[in-house]
């Protein structure tokens, strides 16, 4: 299970700023336990948008949209809804929204954050696609993660590199940033990369099971003993 919460509707209108329809994807699976992407959620979702003036094409509801064939297939049947819109709402994990991101060709905006639950990565098995992070950054970098996609988890561009289009550390793996570039260039949205994201809460994003398990962990959350006298 990837656990989700809602990112505030402030901050999703923002990310529709000069869109004017919009399609919505909800998860069935873990964000729907979550309450974040389950029918009841996901219509009051839709409310606000049109609230706001925004036109929702539709709503379409996948099993498990980190399951990429299933989510793929599902939009597959509903183009109508697709291609009427200017953009796609997710409501659903990092790796469900990444797997919309790979289905469609419109940009794809992030309606949740994913919060650490123990790294795992959803039914979209083949890499890792989401790192928990709970600050979900993909309206920026065109539905790719740079927490996953990059081998040094680098979050604001390239490390400078890459090698025809190939990661600095493994020359067998695309480079993450070029991927996300190139993706952006294709979307016509490579300006997005000269806006910076809001400033993250690393609060929210827990350090992997393994180092909160070694004694150092431990060490750091033992209130440190007082001396005599100290009150
Ligand atoms: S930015 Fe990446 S790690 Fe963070 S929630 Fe989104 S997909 Fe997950
Ligand atoms: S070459 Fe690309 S993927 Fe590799 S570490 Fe540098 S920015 Fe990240």
């Amino acid at each position: 299970m990837i656990a989700s919460e809602r990112k505030p509707i402030e901050e999703i209108l923002g990310y529709l700023d000069g869109e004017s329809k919009v399609l919505v994807v909800a998860c069935d699976g873990c964000s729907a336990g979550c309450g974040v992407s389950d029918p009841e959620h996901a219509a009051e979702t839709v409310k606000e948008l049109e609230a706001s003036g925004k036109s929702v094409t539709g709503t379409v509801r996948v099993e498990m949209t980190c399951n990429a064939g299933l989510t793929a297939l599902m939009l597959s049947q509903h183009l109508a809804a697709v291609n009427a819109a200017a953009s796609v709402l997710v409501l659903a994990c990092g790796a469900g929204i990444q797997a919309v991101a790979a289905a469609v060709d419109r940009p794809v905006h992030p309606g949740t954050n994913s919060i650490y639950l123990g790294g795992f990565q959803g039914l979209w098995r083949s890499e890792p696609r989401c790192a928990e992070c709970g600050n979900c950054m993909l309206d920026y970098t065109g539905g790719i993660c740079p927490y996953t996609a990059c081998s040094k988890s680098l979050l604001y561009g390239s490390c400078g590199g890459p090698k025809d289009g190939k990661c600095e550390v493994d020359e067998f793996v695309e480079c993450g940033w070029v991927r996300i570039y190139q993706r952006l260039e294709a979307l016509g949205r490579a300006d997005r990369l000269k806006e910076m994201p809001p400033l993250r809460n690393f609060q929210k994003m827990l350090p992997v099971g393994d180092s909160r398990r070694s004694s150092l962990w431990a060490l750091e959350l033992t209130e440190p003993e007082k001396a005599e006298g100290e009150d």
